[in-house]
Order: C-alpha cells, then structure tokens, then sequence
C-alpha cells in the first residue's frame, strides 16, 4: 500500500522529483500590484492593498470588521487582550494545535488549560468541554471560577484543525452559559464553513493566518475578524501603536503593539483573494481523489463533518498505530514524497507540561497515527 501511495501522489501531480507538502501558488495579479507598491513607493505602513484587503476579507467571511496584523499569533495576542486576559486569568485551549494559541497566552502571563479534541473533527471537543466545567468550576458574579486554582477563566480558543470546522457552535453555547470569551483560531481554515456559516465568524473574535503555508498568503501575515465595532476599533488601535490620529504629531494614548501588515504583504494578499475560490475547488477535487484511494485501505482518510464544508487546507490520514505511522513516514520521505506527524501535544512540550489539562484520550490517539500528506494547488 505505501508504494501505491507514492506512485498514486507522483501520478495525480505529475512530478518525479521532489514533492512537498504544500507550497504557495502565484498565479494571478501578485507580480502587478508588488510593482505598483513599489513603484508608487508605498511598500510599507501606509497604502491602498491594506484597506483593500480587509474589505475583501470582511466581505469574503461576512465578518462586519477585519483587521489586518503581522501575523496570525499577533492576532491571536490581540484578541486575548482585548479579551481582557492577564497575569491573574486562566485560558481554555486545545492540545492537538500549532503553538500560536498558548505562546499569546503565555506573553499575556495569563496560564492555559488543556482540554481534549474530537477524533472526527481534531477540534475542540464540546463534550470534553462542558464535563470539564462541570466539573472542576463555579459560576460567581457572572464568572467561571476554576476550583482548583481559584482564577478565572476568561477565554477559550478552539481550533479549526488543517481547516476541517469543529463543532463550533456547540463550544459557542458552553462558553456562553460559562460565561467565557470565545476567540476563534480560523488560522488554517479560510474558506471553511460550519452549517453555511464562516469559521472564525462565530467567536466575538476570529482569527486568520497568511502564513506561506496556508491556502493563501502574504508572505506572512494575519487578520482579527470580528461583528463588533468597538473590538474592532480597539484592535485596529492596539495594532497601530495606538497612535491618536492627527496632522503631525505623535500622540500615543496607551501601549501598543506595532502588529500592522505592511502594504507590500497586503498586495500580495489581494492578488491571492482573486484566486480563493479556485485554489478551494482543486483542494477539495484533490480530497475526493484522495478518498477514493483510501477506501478499502488500512489508512482512514479524514473527512469533513456533513454540517461542514472544509476548505482541506492540508489533507490528513489516520494509521493503525504509532509504528504503522513511523514507517509510513519514513517509506514516503525516503522517496521524496514529503509528509508530517501531527503536532507534538502542547501539554507534552517542557514549556507547557506544568499547567492543568482535562483527559486527553482522542488527542494521544491522534497524535500517534496523524499524517499530513501532500496537498498543494495542482495546475
Ligand atoms: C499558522 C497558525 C497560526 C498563526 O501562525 P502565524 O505563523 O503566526 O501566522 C495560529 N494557529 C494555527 C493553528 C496555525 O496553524
């Protein structure tokens, strides 16, 4: 079976050398709107593709605001600012997960929980959610009370794991009877939505990365999406210095954060939003390709939930067991077939192994048997 998997991705991509995991692909108006940045000087701070862009976006996810950051964990430290996240506050996320969510809330000095996914969907685990409220907290003055460590927990941000949406509107419910801040980690997910509705639309805020490795890029890059106006605004001037505007002088009304994209970035982005629509189609055709392959095989092929459609940024397979996978891994990257383990738990890395966690049962199964396989744009 491996070797037919080799053969089976050289053939569906037409490549006999190297063949990654997933690159970016320039196609459109990228090398038109670089030049005009370029050639009109405004490469940086200040220029036309950063409000075009979060036009698009805001109107591409129906988030009423977008804004615009460096990147995508710049984003996710805003979010838990505004949120109102500090030293003294405790934050819910998932352990199967890039390590964005709790690097922000260790730079808010704020502590993570770790709280178990969904086999079927690498998200969030609503279930594993509310039993771990019930419980180990106390609802007091409209706020969640952690038993054990007397803090509160402020926030909670779920992932849309390689873009397949998590059961976000259950984890929405939980949070609101806890009173806890939902911010939405949509990083790898543009493009996905949960019952005809965007992901990262359902949290108060959302948040999207550019990262060369998403489904499209700025180079690097981010955005904070979001309905409200005042969030909104506070975002934009949390990521802007917190500058006061006026003629000429410089005025700053509270520490900010110098996390705005350069107009440079935001060109590149633009040109890559014409072709979303495109790059989404081939992914999801490149799925069905793989599916079929699947069928019948000792691999399981991750699919989207029937209320989802997924944007399958990275496709994903489950083996048997760990060894299944290490040789898998091995066979593949021997050939010149690029593919990746899961992510390292994050309450297994030293950093984080001191803060509390719930039962992690489906994320130490998945963590054994994950694998990314290729899952570029093909042409
Ligand atoms: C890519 C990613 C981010 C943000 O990463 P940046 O490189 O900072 O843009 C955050 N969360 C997840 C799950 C990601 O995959």
């Amino acid at each position: 079976m491996f070797n037919d998997f080799i053969d089976f991705v050289r053939e569906i991509y037409g490549i006999k050398k190297f063949i990654p995991l997933h690159e970016p692909k320039f196609i459109g108006n990228e090398k038109k709107y670089l030049k005009q940045c370029i050639n009109t000087t405004f490469v940086s701070s200040v220029g036309e593709f950063v409000k075009k862009f979060e036009n698009k976006i805001a109107k591409y996810t129906g988030a009423k605001y977008a804004i615009a950051t460096t990147n995508g964990t710049s984003a996710i430290h805003i979010s838990l600012i505004l949120a109102g996240v500090n030293q003294d506050d405790e934050v819910i996320t998932q352990p199967l997960n890039f390590i964005a969510s709790s690097n922000a809330i260790r730079y808010c000095k704020a502590k993570p929980i770790f709280i178990d996914v969904d086999i079927d969907t690498m998200g969030l685990s609503p279930s594993a959610l509310d039993s771990f409220l019930k419980k180990n907290t106390t609802i007091k003055n409209k706020k969640c009370i952690n038993n054990k460590t007397n803090k509160i927990i402020k926030a909670c941000i779920p992932m849309h794991s390689y873009g397949h949406p998590c059961r976000i509107d259950e984890i929405k419910q939980i949070l609101t009877k806890y009173y806890i801040f939902l911010i939405e980690d949509a990083a790898e997910s543009l493009g996905s939505f949960y019952k005809n509705r965007h992901t990262g639309t359902f949290g108060k805020l959302g948040i999207i990365s550019f990262n060369g490795n998403k489904i499209i890029t700025s180079g690097g890059g981010g955005c904070i999406i979001t309905n409200s106006k005042v969030l909104a605004t506070k975002a934009k001037h949390l990521t802007t210095t917190a500058k006061v505007p006026h003629k000429w002088d410089f005025i700053h009304d509270m520490v900010g954060y110098n996390y705005r994209m350069p107009n440079l970035n935001a060109a590149l982005l633009v040109a890559q939003l014409e072709n979303l629509d495109f790059f989404i189609k081939n992914k999801r055709n490149l799925a069905k390709k793989y599916e079929i392959f699947f069928k019948n095989t000792e691999c399981h092929f991750f699919k989207e939930l029937k209320a989802s459609k997924s944007n399958y940024w990275l496709n994903s397979i489950i083996l048997q067991n760990k060894k299944k996978r290490d040789l898998f891994l091995k066979k593949t990257n021997s050939k010149g077939v690029m593919t990746r383990p899961t992510w390292r738990l994050m309450n297994e890395l030293k950093l984080f192994k001191d803060y509390q966690s719930g039962a992690l049962k489906n994320a130490k199964y998945l963590q054994d048997r994950v694998v990314n396989i290729p899952s570029s744009v093909r042409l």
